[in-house]
């Protein structure tokens, strides 16, 4: 069972997931940093890098008061608030030794854990609080990606297993989403909002009955919910929709984090904390499959035409191209293809220079920024006729700069400019849904 930021945001809160997780079944609970947090940790980042400790040091402060104030809520006896204001001490005093000259990518790594050890270490006290039986274990000890930056499944499972064995006979076993080691042992972190991911790579290591992801709305939409009305949860999902759901820019669910639950074939249930008994979202292998499920959308895409009538039927030419792309680790979201050039789109633009100027050996070349890929997820298959005529008919009005198909049988995706995202949202919600 993982909680999200605001699942553990308050020390009430933090009550409800006692309550929740205690309910007679062994499992690992995986929890984020109380909301807001690891935003102000990135903030509080920002500062040291800019070597301004002064600003650094007001920002920790005013975490810390926050978290004295969680201390004294969450615990009833004197003993209990004493040793949570102990544990807040050290872990901010930590921060505070951070206000130095050299601050590099691994301090940084080092200060963005400590939101979520905080949360579970608050956590691991109540429960003993209360009496409830409850081991906490370090992430740290297991949980560990490669060189490349991928989880090192063996090394987890070994490593998890280990850990459990240790504590001989468990229920409740607490632990940190997010952070992990490197290849290196150092601390690291699997990107933002990866606590999704921590669990499902930990439920497919133990072979668990179930993953849940507790978050604070009942389940996946069929749009989003910030920008569309009258989105509503979608009951139950196959792993492949819910894979490109979240890879394209359903925040409810980190982009890469259904992969570990499918290939372990673990059903994944979304939950909400907020309100318990609604039935939230099962994704499963074995789903009823319906035409249109839901919509996504992925801010912060590049799209890269390159153009030449020489070279592009000549066998060999995506070759090249996209070992340009190969070459500097960014991956490609949407190509699409012509006689004359070849269109993909990106979400990482680290080295956009350097690749727009490997590509002009093939061609021109022409970018455009600030574009956002709009994914419509269903079973799509070719022989549901007409459904990709429904989806382009209810973004008419939109311009389009990119369309995919056929890639998968879940999706099709379009290209859009940024200014462009609400509007196909909001039509394709009203067209494929409400109407
Ligand atoms: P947590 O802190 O629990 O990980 P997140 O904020 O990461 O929660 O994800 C939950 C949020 O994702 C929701 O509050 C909602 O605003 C947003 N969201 C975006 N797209 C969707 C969607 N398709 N379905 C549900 N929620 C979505
Ligand atoms: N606390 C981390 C973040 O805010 C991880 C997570 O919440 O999933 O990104
Ligand atoms: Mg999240």
């Amino acid at each position: 069972m993982k909680f999200g930021g605001t699942s553990v945001g308050t020390a009430q809160r933090m009550k409800e997931v006692a309550n929740l997780i205690n309910d007679g079944q062994p499992k690992i609970v995986v929890l984020s940093a109380m909301t807001g947090t690891t935003n102000a940790l990135v903030e509080i980042a920002e500062y040291l890098y800019k070597k301004n400790h002064e600003g650094a040091n007001e920002k920790i402060v005013q975490l810390e008061n926050k978290y004295y104030g969680v201390v004294h809520e969450l615990y009833e006896s004197n003993e209990y608030k004493e040793k949570g204001i102990e544990l807040i001490k050290a872990h901010f005093d930590y921060l505070h030794s951070f206000t130095r000259d050299l601050f590099t990518l691994f301090e940084e790594k080092e200060l963005l854990a400590q939101g979520e050890l905080l949360s579970t270490a608050l956590m691991q006290f109540h429960l003993e609080e209360r009496g409830i039986k409850s081991d906490l274990i370090s992430a740290l000890n297991f949980m560990r990606i490669d060189k490349e930056g991928e989880p090192d499944d063996f090394y987890i499972k070994e490593n998890l297993k280990r850990e459990l064995n240790q504590l001989g006979d468990y229920y409740l076993v607490i632990t940190q989403g997010f952070i992990c080691r490197n290849a290196h042992g150092l601390i690291d972190n699997l990107q933002r909002g990866g606590s999704d991911y921590s669990a499902s790579i930990m439920g497919a290591a133990i072979q668990a009955e179930e993953i849940q992801i507790w978050t604070d709305i009942d389940g996946v939409h069929t749009n989003d919910p910030r920008v569309v009305e009258k989105t509503h949860a979608i009951s139950e999902l196959s792993f492949d929709e819910a894979a490109e759901l979240a890879y394209f820019g359903a925040k409810i669910l980190h982009p890469t984090c259904i992969t570990p639950a499918k290939i372990a074939n673990i059903p994944v249930r979304i939950k909400n904390t907020l309100d318990p008994k609604a039935p939230g979202t099962l994704i499963t292998s074995s789903c009823n499959k319906q035409r249109i499920r839901a919509i996504a959308a992925k801010d912060g895409i590049t799209a890269i035409k390159i153009k030449s009538g020489r070279m592009l039927m000549a066998h060999g030419f995506l070759r090249k191209v996209f070992e340009i792309f190969e070459t500097y680790k960014t991956s490609i979201d949407m190509i699409t293809t012509s006689e004359v050039g070849v269109s993909v789109s990106i979400d990482n633009d680290k080295y956009l220079v350097e690749i727009i100027e490997d590509l002009k050996k093939y061609g021109t070349v022409e970018v455009d920024k600030n574009q956002v890929i709009i994914c419509v997820v269903g079973d799509l298959i070719a022989e549901n006729k007409g459904i990709a005529a429904s989806v382009f008919n209810a973004v008419k009005d939109v311009p389009l700069r990119m369309i995919s198909y056929g890639g998968s049988d879940h999706n099709i995706s379009m290209l859009v400019k940024a200014e462009y995202k609400k509007q196909a949202l909001v039509e394709l919600s009203k067209n494929l849904f409400n109407g």
